[in-house]
């Protein structure tokens, strides 16, 4: 598959990654060997980057993934892990009540990325992301976090997730690294960062983009998705018609008008059928017009741009 640095770094990534969120599924014996087929199917398919978080089937999507380390240890050098952490799942004992919380605090986070590396059977992370951003976080101290983290090997870049142009800008000012990317929610539903200057930022600061959810409003109902029966029925006819001028899915299109942005935006797939893993790579050989990204921003919006 199409590879792509992740931001200046050397890091070459395949275009589509992998997404480890959905692997676990209820964490049965059966749903763990789906999730590992999914896995070996995206492997087989070219994808080489793999999508982790801490909070994913509450540990169980990285401990299935680290049991097929386990299994195929030449795997590791083949790959890029990236895993996140900040979302600290609440606390229900009555005695030591805690919401479901935002945490960058430093042994949170030190934490957090011991147990990623423990249950992903590695001794590194090539990428490590906040997951969403904290409202009390001190940026000096995540600064400090970091620079821990990469003098002990155990993460070799950096990144953030759900950030807004802003809130990059003030952790860039405290760090010593590069943010390698911004992993951030874009498909048809939600093109906030279009419009919100997330998308040029990345251009600007060579940041990659990465976008979870990239089937959202289409394929799988986007995460408060407010399309009515109406837009969904336009937009509908819209990739209608152009699957079949590409002679291809109404997925595939939504992918490729993913693609089609200068930013080099890297979608996660987040399938757990292996023909749809393999099927998303049509997408990289369309070769999408202008002309039919602004017909289907058209639809989505209900209206021609001004
Ligand atoms: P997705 O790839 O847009 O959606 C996956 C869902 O849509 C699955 O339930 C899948 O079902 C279904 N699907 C996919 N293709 C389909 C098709 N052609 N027809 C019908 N259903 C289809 O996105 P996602 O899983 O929500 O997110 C992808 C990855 O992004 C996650 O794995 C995770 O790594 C990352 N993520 C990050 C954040 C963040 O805050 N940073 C948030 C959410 C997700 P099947 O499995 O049955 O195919």
């Amino acid at each position: 598959m199409k590879k792509v640095s992740m931001g200046n770094s050397s890091i070459e990534s395949s275009r589509f990654i992998y997404g480890c969120m959905r692997i676990a599924g209820d964490n049965s014996a059966s749903n763990r060997i789906k999730g590992k087929t999914a896995i070996m199917a995206a492997l087989e398919a070219g994808y080489n980057h793999f999508d982790h978080a801490d909070i994913y089937g509450g540990g169980a999507s990285e401990s299935i993934f680290g049991e097929l380390l386990a299994e195929k240890p030449h795997l590791r050098e083949q790959i890029i892990l990236t895993s996140k952490a900040g979302i600290r799942p609440r606390n229900n004992d009555h005695d030591t009540y805690a919401p479901t919380r935002y945490d960058f605090s430093q042994p949170y986070l030190l934490a957090s990325v011991e147990g990623s590396l423990k249950r992903l059977n590695t001794d590194h992370l090539d990428m490590f992301l906040l997951h969403r951003p904290d409202y009390l976080f001190d940026v000096h101290e995540v600064a400090e976090t970091f620079a821990l983290l990469k003098a002990s090997g155990k993460v070799k870049h950096f990144g953030v997730s759900n950030f807004k142009p802003s809130q990059v800008e003030l952790l860039k000012s405290a760090l010593a690294m590069p943010l390698l990317v911004n992993q951030v929610e874009i498909n048809i539903h939600n093109i906030d960062t279009l419009l919100d200057g997330t998308l040029d930022q990345c251009q600007q600061h060579g940041i990659t983009p990465i976008a979870w959810c990239p089937l959202g409003g289409v394929a799988y109902s986007a995460w408060g998705n407010t399309f009515s029966g109406e837009d969904e029925q336009r937009i509908e006819n819209e990739l209608s018609q152009q699957s079949e001028k590409y002679a291809c899915t109404p997925w595939q299109v939504i992918l490729a008008w993913l693609l089609k942005h200068p930013a080099n935006i890297c979608p996660i797939i987040g399938s757990t059928t292996p023909e749809r893993i393999v099927a998303a790579k049509q997408a990289l050989i369309l070769d999408y017009s202008r002309e039919d990204w602004y017909r289907l921003l058209e639809a989505r919006n209900g209206q021609a741009v001004a």
